[in-house]
Protein backbone atom coordinates (compact mmCIF):
# COMPACT_ATOMS: atom_id res chain seq x y z
CA UNK A 1 0.00 0.00 0.00
CA UNK A 2 1.52 3.51 -0.92
CA UNK A 3 0.92 5.89 1.71
CA UNK A 4 1.70 9.81 2.13
CA UNK A 5 4.58 9.28 4.64
CA UNK A 6 6.73 6.97 1.44
CA UNK A 7 5.94 9.83 -1.07
CA UNK A 8 7.01 12.40 1.45
CA UNK A 9 10.09 10.92 2.51
CA UNK A 10 11.38 10.62 -1.47
CA UNK A 11 10.95 13.85 -1.31
CA UNK A 12 13.23 14.52 1.24
CA UNK A 13 15.66 12.11 -0.26
CA UNK A 14 16.20 14.76 -2.92
CA UNK A 15 15.85 17.55 -1.03
CA UNK A 16 16.35 17.11 2.85
CA UNK A 17 15.27 21.05 3.01
CA UNK A 18 11.69 20.47 1.09
CA UNK A 19 8.44 22.37 2.70
CA UNK A 20 6.32 19.00 2.17
CA UNK A 21 2.88 20.74 4.08
CA UNK A 22 1.01 21.50 1.32
CA UNK A 23 1.89 17.69 -0.44
CA UNK A 24 0.40 16.77 2.68
CA UNK A 25 -3.06 19.13 2.90
CA UNK A 26 -3.20 18.18 -0.90
CA UNK A 27 -3.07 14.05 0.29
CA UNK A 28 -6.07 15.14 3.06
CA UNK A 29 -7.73 17.41 0.36
CA UNK A 30 -8.08 14.38 -1.95
CA UNK A 31 -8.76 11.41 0.71
CA UNK A 32 -11.89 13.36 1.37
CA UNK A 33 -12.47 14.40 -2.23
CA UNK A 34 -12.36 10.35 -3.23
CA UNK A 35 -13.36 9.20 -0.26
CA UNK A 36 -15.81 5.87 -0.57
CA UNK A 37 -14.54 5.58 -4.49
CA UNK A 38 -12.87 2.25 -5.23
CA UNK A 39 -10.62 1.62 -8.11
CA UNK A 40 -11.81 -1.37 -10.93
CA UNK A 41 -9.15 -3.54 -8.53
CA UNK A 42 -11.17 -3.10 -5.21
CA UNK A 43 -8.25 -0.49 -3.57
CA UNK A 44 -9.32 2.67 -1.98
CA UNK A 45 -9.18 5.27 -5.19
CA UNK A 46 -6.73 7.50 -3.12
CA UNK A 47 -4.31 4.74 -4.27
CA UNK A 48 -3.95 5.56 -7.59
CA UNK A 49 -3.41 9.28 -7.00
CA UNK A 50 -0.62 8.66 -4.19
CA UNK A 51 0.72 5.59 -6.59
CA UNK A 52 1.17 8.59 -9.38
CA UNK A 53 2.69 11.11 -7.00
CA UNK A 54 5.36 8.29 -5.58
CA UNK A 55 6.22 7.75 -9.34
CA UNK A 56 6.84 11.40 -9.70
CA UNK A 57 8.91 11.78 -6.94
CA UNK A 58 11.01 8.83 -8.09
CA UNK A 59 11.33 10.71 -11.81
CA UNK A 60 12.60 13.71 -9.28
CA UNK A 61 9.70 15.90 -10.20
CA UNK A 62 9.41 19.18 -9.28
CA UNK A 63 7.30 19.61 -5.62
CA UNK A 64 4.39 21.60 -7.36
CA UNK A 65 4.08 18.54 -10.18
CA UNK A 66 3.83 15.88 -7.01
CA UNK A 67 1.00 17.78 -5.80
CA UNK A 68 -0.40 18.12 -8.89
CA UNK A 69 -0.15 14.36 -9.01
CA UNK A 70 -1.94 13.72 -6.06
CA UNK A 71 -4.82 15.95 -6.92
CA UNK A 72 -4.76 14.78 -10.95
CA UNK A 73 -8.76 12.95 -10.77
CA UNK A 74 -10.20 15.30 -8.22
CA UNK A 75 -11.96 17.80 -10.89
CA UNK A 76 -12.95 14.99 -13.43
CA UNK A 77 -14.02 12.16 -11.08
CA UNK A 78 -15.45 14.00 -7.78
CA UNK A 79 -17.58 16.78 -6.38
CA UNK A 80 -15.15 19.20 -6.20
CA UNK A 81 -13.56 21.75 -9.28
CA UNK A 82 -10.99 22.76 -10.25
CA UNK A 83 -11.84 25.70 -8.89
CA UNK A 84 -11.61 24.24 -5.43
CA UNK A 85 -8.44 23.40 -6.20
CA UNK A 86 -7.57 26.32 -7.34
CA UNK A 87 -8.44 28.32 -3.95
CA UNK A 88 -7.00 25.75 -1.96
CA UNK A 89 -3.89 24.86 -3.68
CA UNK A 90 -2.56 28.17 -5.94
CA UNK A 91 -2.80 29.02 -10.00
CA UNK A 92 0.24 26.81 -10.84
CA UNK A 93 -0.91 23.59 -9.47
CA UNK A 94 -4.55 24.16 -10.56
CA UNK A 95 -3.32 24.57 -14.33
CA UNK A 96 -1.14 21.48 -14.12
CA UNK A 97 -4.21 19.66 -12.95
CA UNK A 98 -6.47 21.55 -15.27
CA UNK A 99 -3.60 19.96 -18.47
CA UNK A 100 -4.13 16.65 -16.93
CA UNK A 101 -8.37 16.98 -17.38
CA UNK A 102 -7.87 18.17 -20.40
CA UNK A 103 -6.10 15.24 -21.39
CA UNK A 104 -8.14 12.75 -20.78
CA UNK A 105 -10.75 13.79 -22.99
CA UNK A 106 -10.23 12.52 -26.23
CA UNK A 107 -13.85 11.68 -28.29
CA UNK A 108 -12.76 10.10 -31.44
CA UNK A 109 -12.21 6.75 -32.64
CA UNK A 110 -9.27 5.20 -34.90
CA UNK A 111 -7.41 7.49 -36.78
CA UNK A 112 -8.77 10.90 -35.28
CA UNK A 113 -8.45 9.19 -32.16
CA UNK A 114 -4.64 8.63 -32.62
CA UNK A 115 -4.20 12.36 -34.27
CA UNK A 116 -6.03 14.21 -31.57
CA UNK A 117 -4.33 12.34 -28.35
CA UNK A 118 -0.88 13.19 -30.06
CA UNK A 119 -1.85 16.51 -30.80
CA UNK A 120 -3.33 17.22 -27.16
CA UNK A 121 0.15 15.30 -26.07
CA UNK A 122 1.97 18.30 -28.08
CA UNK A 123 -0.05 20.98 -26.80
CA UNK A 124 -0.43 20.27 -23.34
CA UNK A 125 3.83 19.16 -23.85
CA UNK A 126 4.38 22.68 -25.36
CA UNK A 127 2.48 24.56 -22.68
CA UNK A 128 3.93 22.90 -19.61
CA UNK A 129 5.91 19.80 -19.97
CA UNK A 130 5.28 18.94 -16.17
CA UNK A 131 1.66 18.15 -17.48
CA UNK A 132 3.09 15.00 -19.41
CA UNK A 133 5.04 13.91 -16.55
CA UNK A 134 1.91 13.36 -14.26
CA UNK A 135 0.63 11.98 -17.43
CA UNK A 136 2.99 9.15 -17.79
CA UNK A 137 2.93 8.29 -14.08
CA UNK A 138 -0.75 8.17 -14.09
CA UNK A 139 -0.50 5.88 -17.29
CA UNK A 140 1.73 3.80 -15.38
CA UNK A 141 -0.22 3.08 -12.51
CA UNK A 142 -3.09 2.18 -14.71
CA UNK A 143 -0.79 -0.30 -16.96
CA UNK A 144 -0.13 -2.20 -13.32
CA UNK A 145 -3.63 -1.99 -12.59
CA UNK A 146 -4.66 -3.37 -15.70
CA UNK A 147 -5.86 -6.85 -14.72
CA UNK A 148 -8.79 -5.67 -13.07
CA UNK A 149 -10.28 -4.72 -16.25
CA UNK A 150 -11.81 -6.23 -19.29
CA UNK A 151 -9.50 -8.22 -22.08
CA UNK A 152 -10.61 -5.13 -24.60
CA UNK A 153 -9.85 -2.16 -22.54
CA UNK A 154 -6.45 -4.03 -21.69
CA UNK A 155 -5.37 -3.92 -25.43
CA UNK A 156 -6.94 -0.77 -26.25
CA UNK A 157 -4.64 1.05 -23.37
CA UNK A 158 -2.09 -1.05 -23.97
CA UNK A 159 -1.94 0.24 -27.37
CA UNK A 160 -2.44 3.74 -27.06
CA UNK A 161 0.56 3.32 -24.52
CA UNK A 162 3.25 1.78 -26.81
CA UNK A 163 1.67 4.36 -29.79
CA UNK A 164 1.77 7.36 -28.39
CA UNK A 165 3.28 7.47 -24.40
CA UNK A 166 6.25 5.49 -24.69
CA UNK A 167 7.42 7.20 -27.84
CA UNK A 168 6.98 10.39 -26.08
CA UNK A 169 8.76 9.28 -22.75
CA UNK A 170 11.73 8.62 -25.12
CA UNK A 171 11.41 11.75 -27.01
CA UNK A 172 11.71 13.77 -23.73
CA UNK A 173 14.33 10.88 -22.25
CA UNK A 174 12.93 9.43 -19.35
CA UNK A 175 13.96 6.15 -20.37
CA UNK A 176 13.02 4.53 -16.48
CA UNK A 177 8.55 5.91 -17.28
CA UNK A 178 9.52 4.55 -21.09
CA UNK A 179 10.69 1.07 -20.27
CA UNK A 180 8.58 0.40 -17.38
CA UNK A 181 5.20 1.30 -20.01
CA UNK A 182 6.52 -0.63 -22.41
CA UNK A 183 7.47 -3.96 -20.82
CA UNK A 184 4.12 -3.73 -19.43
CA UNK A 185 2.41 -3.16 -22.48
CA UNK A 186 3.89 -6.15 -24.17
CA UNK A 187 2.92 -8.12 -21.61
CA UNK A 188 -0.91 -7.41 -22.34
CA UNK A 189 -0.43 -7.14 -26.34
CA UNK A 190 1.94 -10.40 -26.88
CA UNK A 191 1.61 -12.40 -24.17
CA UNK A 192 3.50 -15.54 -25.38
CA UNK A 193 6.54 -14.18 -26.37
CA UNK A 194 6.63 -11.88 -23.41
CA UNK A 195 6.73 -15.45 -21.71
CA UNK A 196 9.42 -17.10 -23.68
CA UNK A 197 11.91 -13.84 -23.46
CA UNK A 198 10.87 -13.54 -19.83
CA UNK A 199 12.20 -17.32 -19.46
CA UNK A 200 14.95 -17.08 -21.57
CA UNK A 201 16.26 -13.89 -20.59
CA UNK A 202 15.21 -13.99 -16.55
CA UNK A 203 15.90 -18.07 -16.25
CA UNK A 204 18.04 -19.49 -18.64
CA UNK A 205 20.78 -16.93 -19.39
CA UNK A 206 20.74 -15.17 -16.23
CA UNK A 207 23.27 -17.42 -14.65
CA UNK A 208 25.25 -17.16 -17.61
CA UNK A 209 24.98 -13.57 -18.12
CA UNK A 210 25.52 -12.75 -14.13
CA UNK A 211 29.06 -14.50 -14.40
CA UNK A 212 29.96 -12.86 -17.67
CA UNK A 213 29.15 -9.25 -16.46
CA UNK A 214 31.21 -10.06 -13.33
CA UNK A 215 34.44 -11.36 -15.37
CA UNK A 216 34.46 -8.14 -17.04
CA UNK A 217 33.69 -5.90 -14.28
CA UNK A 218 36.92 -7.42 -12.13
CA UNK A 219 39.15 -6.97 -15.24
CA UNK A 220 37.88 -3.54 -15.79
CA UNK A 221 37.97 -2.73 -12.66
CA UNK A 222 41.28 -3.34 -12.00
CA UNK A 223 42.44 -0.68 -14.60
CA UNK A 224 40.62 1.85 -13.90
CA UNK A 225 41.82 1.94 -9.82
CA UNK A 226 45.74 1.45 -11.73
CA UNK A 227 44.36 4.96 -13.34
CA UNK A 228 43.34 6.17 -10.31
CA UNK A 229 39.92 6.61 -11.79
CA UNK A 230 36.93 6.12 -9.07
CA UNK A 231 34.31 4.21 -11.21
CA UNK A 232 31.10 2.74 -10.76
CA UNK A 233 30.36 -0.30 -12.73
CA UNK A 234 26.80 -1.42 -13.72
CA UNK A 235 25.60 -4.69 -15.45
CA UNK A 236 22.38 -3.11 -17.65
CA UNK A 237 18.90 -4.17 -17.13
CA UNK A 238 17.94 -5.02 -20.95
CA UNK A 239 14.05 -4.33 -20.51
CA UNK A 240 12.40 -7.02 -23.00
CA UNK A 241 10.33 -5.44 -25.15
CA UNK A 242 13.59 -3.38 -26.28
CA UNK A 243 14.97 -7.18 -27.44
CA UNK A 244 11.65 -8.15 -28.68
CA UNK A 245 11.64 -5.22 -30.65
CA UNK A 246 15.26 -6.18 -31.74
CA UNK A 247 14.30 -9.43 -32.84
CA UNK A 248 11.57 -8.47 -34.69
CA UNK A 249 13.61 -5.38 -36.95
CA UNK A 250 16.43 -7.69 -37.44
CA UNK A 251 14.49 -10.85 -37.87
CA UNK A 252 16.80 -12.96 -35.19
CA UNK A 253 16.72 -14.96 -32.36
CA UNK A 254 17.05 -14.28 -29.10
CA UNK A 255 21.12 -15.60 -28.80
CA UNK A 256 21.82 -13.20 -32.01
CA UNK A 257 20.96 -10.40 -30.62
CA UNK A 258 24.39 -9.05 -28.92
CA UNK A 259 23.94 -6.49 -26.93
CA UNK A 260 22.37 -8.41 -24.59
CA UNK A 261 25.65 -8.14 -22.43
CA UNK A 262 25.22 -4.25 -21.49
CA UNK A 263 27.19 -2.23 -19.30
CA UNK A 264 27.28 0.73 -17.54
CA UNK A 265 30.27 2.71 -16.53
CA UNK A 266 29.67 5.74 -14.21
CA UNK A 267 33.17 8.01 -13.81
CA UNK A 268 33.22 11.38 -12.35
CA UNK A 269 34.34 13.73 -15.10
CA UNK A 270 33.76 14.06 -18.86
CA UNK A 271 37.49 13.43 -19.24
CA UNK A 272 37.44 10.49 -17.29
CA UNK A 273 34.66 9.16 -19.37
CA UNK A 274 37.21 9.42 -22.69
CA UNK A 275 40.02 7.87 -20.45
CA UNK A 276 37.94 4.86 -19.90
CA UNK A 277 36.80 4.05 -23.61
CA UNK A 278 40.41 4.34 -24.09
CA UNK A 279 40.89 1.95 -21.30
CA UNK A 280 37.77 -0.61 -22.68
CA UNK A 281 39.92 -0.33 -25.96
CA UNK A 282 42.76 -1.40 -24.95
CA UNK A 283 41.84 -4.39 -23.25
CA UNK A 284 39.04 -5.40 -25.97
CA UNK A 285 39.18 -4.78 -29.43
CA UNK A 286 36.01 -2.46 -30.24
CA UNK A 287 33.88 -3.40 -32.96
CA UNK A 288 34.63 0.14 -34.90
CA UNK A 289 31.01 0.79 -36.37
CA UNK A 290 29.92 0.79 -32.75
CA UNK A 291 31.67 3.76 -31.21
CA UNK A 292 29.36 6.63 -30.57
CA UNK A 293 30.35 9.80 -28.66
CA UNK A 294 27.11 11.45 -27.78
CA UNK A 295 28.94 13.65 -25.42
CA UNK A 296 30.72 15.37 -28.53
CA UNK A 297 27.55 15.27 -30.28
CA UNK A 298 24.00 14.84 -27.49
CA UNK A 299 21.43 12.51 -29.14
CA UNK A 300 18.27 15.86 -30.15
CA UNK A 301 16.71 14.65 -26.86
CA UNK A 302 19.69 15.63 -24.79
CA UNK A 303 21.26 12.51 -24.19
CA UNK A 304 24.98 12.24 -23.73
CA UNK A 305 27.34 9.04 -23.06
CA UNK A 306 29.83 7.29 -25.08
CA UNK A 307 28.79 4.31 -26.64
CA UNK A 308 31.12 0.98 -27.67
CA UNK A 309 30.72 -2.48 -28.12
CA UNK A 310 33.85 -4.81 -28.23
CA UNK A 311 34.73 -8.34 -28.41
CA UNK A 312 35.02 -9.30 -24.52
CA UNK A 313 35.84 -12.82 -22.91
CA UNK A 314 35.21 -15.21 -24.97
CA UNK A 315 34.97 -13.03 -27.78
CA UNK A 316 31.61 -11.80 -27.16
CA UNK A 317 30.62 -8.79 -27.77
CA UNK A 318 29.89 -6.85 -25.51
CA UNK A 319 28.04 -3.11 -25.24
CA UNK A 320 29.41 -0.38 -22.88
CA UNK A 321 27.77 3.35 -21.94
CA UNK A 322 30.43 5.32 -20.36
CA UNK A 323 29.21 8.55 -18.98
CA UNK A 324 29.16 10.51 -15.62
CA UNK A 325 26.36 10.61 -12.86
CA UNK A 326 25.01 13.91 -14.11
CA UNK A 327 24.38 12.47 -17.34
CA UNK A 328 23.04 9.47 -16.09
CA UNK A 329 20.73 11.17 -13.88
CA UNK A 330 19.11 12.35 -17.38
CA UNK A 331 19.57 9.25 -19.23
CA UNK A 332 17.05 8.19 -16.78
CA UNK A 333 14.59 11.25 -15.66
CA UNK A 334 15.26 13.23 -19.46
CA UNK A 335 13.69 16.33 -18.99
CA UNK A 336 12.44 16.22 -15.09
CA UNK A 337 16.23 15.71 -14.53
CA UNK A 338 16.54 19.06 -15.97
CA UNK A 339 14.47 20.39 -13.67
CA UNK A 340 15.83 19.17 -11.23
CA UNK A 341 19.01 20.62 -11.64
CA UNK A 342 17.65 23.85 -12.11
CA UNK A 343 16.04 23.50 -9.12
CA UNK A 344 18.94 22.92 -7.01
CA UNK A 345 20.92 25.46 -9.14
CA UNK A 346 18.58 28.28 -8.65
CA UNK A 347 15.51 29.25 -7.06
CA UNK A 348 13.86 30.37 -10.35
CA UNK A 349 11.55 27.85 -12.08
CA UNK A 350 12.84 26.32 -15.75
CA UNK A 351 10.39 27.18 -17.70
CA UNK A 352 12.97 26.65 -20.93
CA UNK A 353 11.65 24.75 -23.29
CA UNK A 354 13.67 22.04 -25.35
CA UNK A 355 14.48 23.62 -28.81
CA UNK A 356 11.96 21.28 -30.26
CA UNK A 357 8.64 21.93 -28.30
CA UNK A 358 9.18 25.20 -29.43
CA UNK A 359 9.18 24.12 -33.16
CA UNK A 360 6.24 22.34 -32.27
CA UNK A 361 4.65 25.19 -31.44
CA UNK A 362 5.15 26.46 -34.43
CA UNK A 363 3.93 24.06 -36.43
CA UNK A 364 1.18 23.81 -34.74
CA UNK A 365 0.42 27.78 -35.69
CA UNK A 366 0.84 26.83 -39.56
CA UNK A 367 -0.93 24.08 -39.25
CA UNK A 368 -4.56 23.59 -40.68
CA UNK A 369 -6.01 20.82 -38.73
CA UNK A 370 -4.89 17.75 -36.56
CA UNK A 371 -3.94 15.45 -39.06
CA UNK A 372 -1.91 18.02 -40.89
CA UNK A 373 -0.12 19.29 -37.50
CA UNK A 374 0.83 15.65 -37.03
CA UNK A 375 2.02 14.93 -40.64
CA UNK A 376 3.99 18.49 -40.19
CA UNK A 377 5.40 17.21 -36.77
CA UNK A 378 8.83 14.83 -37.46
CA UNK A 379 8.08 11.97 -36.37
CA UNK A 380 11.53 10.74 -35.91
CA UNK A 381 10.03 9.81 -32.45
CA UNK A 382 8.74 7.19 -34.20
CA UNK A 383 11.35 6.05 -36.02
CA UNK A 384 11.95 2.44 -37.53
CA UNK A 385 7.69 1.96 -36.58
CA UNK A 386 4.73 2.53 -38.04
CA UNK A 387 0.85 2.02 -37.07
CA UNK A 388 -1.81 1.14 -39.34
CA UNK A 389 -5.37 0.84 -38.59
CA UNK A 390 -7.93 -1.54 -39.16
CA UNK A 391 -11.33 -0.57 -40.27
CA UNK A 392 -12.38 -0.64 -36.93
CA UNK A 393 -10.04 1.96 -35.63
CA UNK A 394 -7.86 -0.82 -33.92
CA UNK A 395 -4.21 -0.10 -34.60
CA UNK A 396 -1.18 -2.11 -35.37
CA UNK A 397 2.37 -1.34 -34.76
CA UNK A 398 4.53 -2.81 -37.31
CA UNK A 399 8.52 -2.23 -38.44
CA UNK A 400 8.64 0.10 -41.05
CA UNK A 401 8.57 -1.51 -44.61
CA UNK A 402 5.86 -3.83 -43.52
CA UNK A 403 3.18 -5.11 -45.77
CA UNK A 404 -0.41 -6.47 -45.78
CA UNK A 405 0.91 -9.55 -45.69
CA UNK A 406 2.71 -8.67 -42.23
CA UNK A 407 -0.49 -6.63 -41.12
CA UNK A 408 -2.60 -10.23 -41.90
CA UNK A 409 -0.52 -12.32 -39.85
CA UNK A 410 -0.27 -9.74 -37.32
CA UNK A 411 -4.35 -10.13 -36.82
CA UNK A 412 -4.35 -13.84 -37.06
CA UNK A 413 -2.45 -16.76 -38.26
CA UNK A 414 -5.81 -17.85 -40.65
CA UNK A 415 -6.23 -14.49 -41.86
CA UNK A 416 -2.36 -14.62 -42.96
CA UNK A 417 -2.93 -17.91 -44.44
CA UNK A 418 -5.21 -17.28 -46.39
CA UNK A 419 -5.45 -13.53 -47.46
CA UNK A 420 -5.70 -12.90 -51.25
CA UNK A 421 -5.72 -9.19 -51.52
CA UNK A 422 -5.61 -6.13 -49.98
CA UNK A 423 -7.64 -2.34 -49.50
CA UNK A 424 -5.19 0.22 -48.38
CA UNK A 425 -7.14 3.46 -47.56
CA UNK A 426 -10.12 1.50 -49.13
CA UNK A 427 -8.29 1.29 -52.29
CA UNK A 428 -6.80 -1.73 -53.85
CA UNK A 429 -3.52 -2.71 -53.00
CA UNK A 430 -0.98 -5.58 -53.78
CA UNK A 431 0.11 -7.94 -50.68
CA UNK A 432 3.80 -6.85 -51.09
CA UNK A 433 3.14 -2.98 -50.94
CA UNK A 434 4.44 -1.28 -48.25
CA UNK A 435 2.34 0.05 -45.40
CA UNK A 436 3.07 3.73 -44.49
CA UNK A 437 2.13 5.48 -41.21
CA UNK A 438 -1.57 5.61 -40.69
CA UNK A 439 -2.97 3.45 -42.93
CA UNK A 440 -5.88 1.45 -42.61
CA UNK A 441 -5.76 -1.91 -43.86
CA UNK A 442 -8.38 -4.24 -44.93
CA UNK A 443 -7.16 -8.22 -45.95
CA UNK A 444 -9.34 -10.00 -48.34
CA UNK A 445 -9.36 -13.21 -46.96
CA UNK A 446 -9.79 -16.39 -49.63
CA UNK A 447 -11.55 -19.32 -47.24
CA UNK A 448 -10.77 -21.71 -50.21
CA UNK A 449 -7.78 -21.02 -50.38
CA UNK A 450 -4.85 -23.55 -49.59
CA UNK A 451 -2.25 -21.64 -47.83
CA UNK A 452 0.23 -18.96 -48.18
CA UNK A 453 2.75 -18.04 -51.35
CA UNK A 454 5.91 -19.03 -50.20
CA UNK A 455 7.30 -16.47 -52.62
CA UNK A 456 5.76 -14.10 -49.84
CA UNK A 457 9.23 -14.56 -47.75
CA UNK A 458 11.09 -12.11 -49.99
CA UNK A 459 9.19 -9.43 -48.75
CA UNK A 460 7.58 -9.77 -45.55
CA UNK A 461 9.42 -7.72 -42.77
CA UNK A 462 7.97 -9.41 -39.82
CA UNK A 463 9.51 -12.07 -37.50
CA UNK A 464 5.56 -13.97 -36.90
CA UNK A 465 4.38 -13.66 -40.55
CA UNK A 466 8.11 -15.27 -41.61
CA UNK A 467 7.51 -17.95 -39.24
CA UNK A 468 3.64 -18.73 -39.94
CA UNK A 469 4.72 -19.02 -43.55
CA UNK A 470 7.34 -21.25 -43.48
CA UNK A 471 5.33 -23.11 -40.53
CA UNK A 472 1.66 -23.31 -42.63
CA UNK A 473 4.29 -24.26 -46.32
CA UNK A 474 5.42 -26.98 -44.69
CA UNK A 475 2.21 -28.57 -43.19
CA UNK A 476 -0.02 -27.73 -46.50
CA UNK A 477 3.11 -29.34 -48.79
CA UNK A 478 3.11 -32.80 -46.35
CA UNK A 479 -1.09 -32.70 -46.98
CA UNK A 480 -0.06 -32.58 -50.26
CA UNK A 481 1.92 -35.61 -50.12
CA UNK A 482 -0.55 -36.79 -48.70
CA UNK A 483 -3.09 -37.00 -51.25
CA UNK A 484 -0.41 -38.11 -53.66
CA UNK A 485 0.27 -40.94 -51.82
CA UNK A 486 -2.78 -42.17 -50.01
CA UNK A 487 -2.25 -44.32 -46.61
CA UNK A 488 0.75 -42.23 -45.41
CA UNK A 489 -0.34 -40.75 -42.09
MN1 LIG B 1 -5.63 8.99 -12.96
Amino acid sequence: MMTIDRIINKVKENDPKADTTLLRLAYEFASKAHEGQKRMNGEPYIQHSLHTAYTLAQIKADLNTIIAGVLHDVPEDTDYTLEDVEKNFGKEIASLVEGITKLSKVKYRGIDRYNESLRKMFLAMAKDLRVILIKFADRLHNLRTLDALSHNKQLRIARETLEIYAPIAGLLGIWRLKWQMEDLCFKYLHPDEYKELEYEYEVEKKIERTQYIQKVKNTLGKRLKAENIEYKIQGRFKHLYSIYQKMQRKDRKFDEIHDVFALRVIVPTIADCYKSLGIIHSIWKPKSSRIKDYIATPKPNGYRSLHTTVFGPEGKLTEFQIRTPEMHEEALYGIAAHWYYKQKGSSEPATQQPKWVQEILKIQKEAENSQDFIKKVKFDLFQDRIFVFTPRGDVLDLPEGSTPVDFAYAIHTEIGNKASGALVNNKMASLDQKLLNGDMVEIIVDKNRKGPNRDWLKFVKTRRAREKIKQASKSYSLENIKKLIPGIK
